[in-house]
């Protein structure tokens, strides 16, 4: 897609810091962290939003969320389980979707953002 910043960073048109690459997805960090730890997972195929995704994007969809824990774990703020008990550490994920959903960039992408806590929200 022309002129969709997230498809001129797949296509190394725009720079980045990626963290992990393969054939269907990228992920870099975010160039304005909410976070001590943000990154985005976004697929290389330009989908403008999670609510355009039908069953065709599923296994994409749940390649993704399973990214996410694996990539925080990577970058020290995995989750560490405790058997039943609560462990430590995680990380929080996130699609934001239209206008109301705060989303900027419209090319389909999971925040996962990390590390210790600056607020409740
Ligand atoms: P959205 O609000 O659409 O869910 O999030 C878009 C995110 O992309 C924002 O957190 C913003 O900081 C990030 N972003 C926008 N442009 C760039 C860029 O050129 N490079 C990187 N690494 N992140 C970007
Ligand atoms: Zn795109």
């Amino acid at each position: 897609m022309d002129n969709c910043i997230f498809c001129k960073i797949v296509a190394r048109q725009i720079s980045s810091k990626p963290i992990y690459e393969d054939e269907e997805l990228i992920a870099f960090h975010d160039i304005r962290p909410a976070a001590a730890i943000h990154f985005l997972i976004v697929p290389k195929e330009h989908i403008p939003t999670l609510a355009s995704c039908n069953e065709q994007h599923q296994a994409l969809l749940g390649k993704m969320m399973l990214l996410a824990p694996k990539l925080a774990q990577e970058h020290g703020c995995g989750y560490q389980a405790n058997g039943d008990a609560v462990g430590s550490g995680g990380f929080k994920t996130q699609f934001n979707i239209g206008p109301d959903g705060g989303q900027e960039v419209y090319h389909l992408h999971l925040h996962v953002l990390g590390g210790p806590r600056l607020r409740h929200g």
